[in-house]
């Protein structure tokens, strides 16, 4: 007897396992959640099937005996009397030590804010919550009562079954080689009562079609026990066909099964490069934000194929202020045999994030040429991603900038461009204003803007945190710099005001003293007080000292435990406002001076979103003063 048939008689008794507290909860979501479409769970488990079958493509170009001479396939098998569905592909299947770690485990980040996402969902919103996060399999439960998966690893000789009622625990058992598929998996449904369309022929290729008409495997169905298999997709590569016979439809559709999404794409690039090198690109941008977008491991998820074979979906093919983007790269000059390592490495491949990246940008910019809503809706939904390169992508700052679009002191709810904004630049303005912050609301009306409002000069209000860092790092656009209005002294006795008073109103003659009289008072807490113009109907405002950084950055990384040096910010005082001149008027040991003093200065931090120095010292200063006020 060889070790083979010793092995294939024996089988050891279910081992019960709990799964991670995470998982339980999410099944627990999935099973007790009222979903509009449950047919996702299928889009799921051909996708997975799918994914295998690159895997063992993949694996045996090294070592071909492993997928044994067989293309990959998958097949759906209904038998309407059991009540059960089956999805088997003859990829590269799981070992034990792979069910316990893929069926049991959910090895993502991002998964709590899903879970929280999905506990929050409107009914409808959840298949698409489902793809983004990858919890793909799990979707099964939705419609199964019990779920057993059979596999054997390709190159290996042994099989396992994993099997769950979803609640709580599943089990893992070896069993016989030929209860088990010869390679690659099988997925057994055992489906739930109120689950009998997923036996019904009509039903399932619908949504085989539907769904995953484009998954480079073909995809067959067998009805019943004994039936025929029929084909219902070939599992041809959608982006090696001409364009001119491809219609939007099955874009969309290739779209939604390799991006995982279920919108529809804002912007679908296909074309072939030529020349030094050759690829295929078929890459879209989705119509909407997928919740990670900002999680710092989120990175790009463009799939590398060479030749019609799955690579890797972690190659850097476009840079990461571009992973919003979804696609894939079909090289024809990549070596097979390359490890993930090199091809990371290779030259080739930085030329295809070159030409691909570029390509992106120029669709861009013709869309935002050609239309103008379509542009805004993109910006609305990506722009805040897009901006990071300005930051990240020296060499096409221009390029990003000229994109860019922002929102502004003049331009109500609508997106500006730079083009724009310079061009309606008052006379004698030199620099491009802006002013950071996390609220638009809030920043439209801060006092740091009079003096800009009293000339007209428009201020471009920036919220997105990424803001504070390229808008501060010394750049220019069509040689003007862009100026922080809360940094520095702001030049504005160069532009005249818009009601044609050359001359600011005088200030008050005491206005100079009070001023001293305050910097005396707040001490350390300031760098410096000064009489300002930029300043119409407030008393006082905060800005930055004259080198000092914006001030939201400086909130932004003293929030991220950075403390900036010399980050005493600035009390800039208005020597025309009426209260700074009574105020001047007291004698210097009134106490309504110097109480006025300080709630001046906590008024200024309130007026940035920030909490008076010493609330205590700012509560009794008011109880004070509006108690002399009652009398
Ligand atoms: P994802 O596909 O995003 O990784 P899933 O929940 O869909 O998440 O699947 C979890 C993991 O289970 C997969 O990454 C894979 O390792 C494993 N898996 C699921 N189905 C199969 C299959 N048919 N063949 C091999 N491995 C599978
Ligand atoms: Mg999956």
């Amino acid at each position: 007897m060889s070790d083979t048939e010793i092995r294939d008689t024996e089988t050891t008794a279910p081992e019960t396992r709990v799964f991670e507290a995470d998982v339980a909860r999410l099944l627990h979501l999935m099973v007790h959640a009222v979903y509009s479409d449950r047919d996702v769970f299928l889009r799921e488990l051909i996708a997975n099937a799918a994914d295998a079958c690159e895997k063992l493509r993949y694996d045996s170009i090294a070592d071909p005996a492993l997928a044994n001479g067989e293309a990959g396939r998958i097949t759906i098998a209904l038998d309407p009397d059991a009540h059960r569905l089956t999805v088997t592909d003859n990829g590269i299947g799981m070992t034990e030590a792979d069910m316990i770690e893929a069926l049991g485990t959910i090895a993502r980040s991002g998964t709590r804010a899903f879970m929280d996402k999905l506990t929050a969902a409107k009914d409808g919103e959840s298949p698409q919550l489902i793809g983004q996060f990858g919890v793909g399999f799990y979707s099964a439960f939705m419609v199964a009562d019990t779920v057993e998966v059979t596999s054997r690893r390709a190159g290996t000789d042994l099989a396992h079954r994993w099997s769950s009622d979803g609640l709580g625990t599943y089990s893992i058992e070896q069993v016989p080689l030929d209860h088990a598929p010869a390679q690659g998996t099988c997925v057994v449904l055992h489906l739930k009562g109120d689950a009998t369309q997923y036996t019904e022929r009509a039903h399932v290729e619908r949504v085989i079609r539907a769904q995953s008409g484009h998954v480079p495997m073909p995809i067959a169905l067998i009805e019943k026990p004994d039936a025929e298999t029929t084909e219902v997709t070939d599992g041809s590569a959608l982006w090696t066909r001409p364009k001119s016979e491809i219609s939007a439809d099955e874009y969309a559709d290739f779209y939604r099964s390799v991006a995982g999404q279920w919108d529809a794409p804002a912007l679908t690039l296909h074309y072939r490069a030529e020349g030094k090198h050759e690829y295929n690109v078929l890459a879209f941008v989705p119509e909407s934000r997928p919740f990670d977008l900002f999680d710092p491991d989120r990175s790009g998820r463009m799939k590398l194929y060479v030749r019609r074979v799955f690579i890797t979906d972690e190659a850097e093919l476009l840079p990461r202020y571009l992973r919003f983007v979804r696609g894939l790269v079909d090289s024809a000059d990549l070596p097979l045999n390359m490890s993930r390592e090199m091809i990371q490495q290779s030259p080739l491949l930085a030329a295809i994030n070159k030409g691909v990246t570029n390509k992106v940008l120029s669709e861009l910019d013709k869309l935002s040429a050609n239309d103008a809503d379509a542009y805004a809706a993109f910006w609305d939904t990506f722009g805040a991603v897009l901006k990071e390169g300005i930051y990240e992508d020296f060499g096409r700052r221009e390029t990003l900038l000229g994109l860019a679009r922002f929102h502004s002191t003049t331009g109500g709810d609508s997106w500006r461009s730079l083009k724009e904004y310079v061009g309606a630049m008052r006379d004698n303005q030199t620099a491009i204003y802006y002013a950071t912050g996390t609220d638009r609301e809030r920043l439209a009306t801060s006092p740091q803007l009079e003096g800009f409002f009293a000339r007209g000069i428009e201020v471009l209000l920036l919220t997105d945190p990424v803001d504070s860092f390229w808008a501060a790092s010394g750049i220019d656009y069509d040689g003007k710099p862009f100026k922080s209005v809360t940094q520095g002294m702001a030049d504005l006795g160069l532009i005249e005001p818009l009601d044609g008073s050359n001359q600011p109103a005088p200030a008050a003659p005491e206005a100079e003293g009070f001023i001293a009289f305050v910097k005396d008072r707040l001490g350390d807490a300031v760098s410096d007080v000064r009489a300002s113009d930029r300043l119409t109907t407030s008393a006082a405002c905060l800005v930055a000292s004259e080198h000092g950084i914006d001030r939201q950055l400086e909130r932004l990384l003293s929030a991220n435990g950075q403390s900036p040096k010399g980050a005493k910010p600035v009390l800039e005082l208005n020597p025309r406002h009426d209260l700074v001149s009574r105020l001047a008027a007291l004698p210097d040991d009134a106490d309504l001076k110097n109480d006025g003093a300080h709630l001046l200065f906590d008024e200024a931090r309130i007026a940035d979103g920030e909490l008076p120095d010493d609330a205590r010292a700012f509560a009794d200063r008011l109880t004070r003063i509006l108690g002399k006020a009652l009398g």
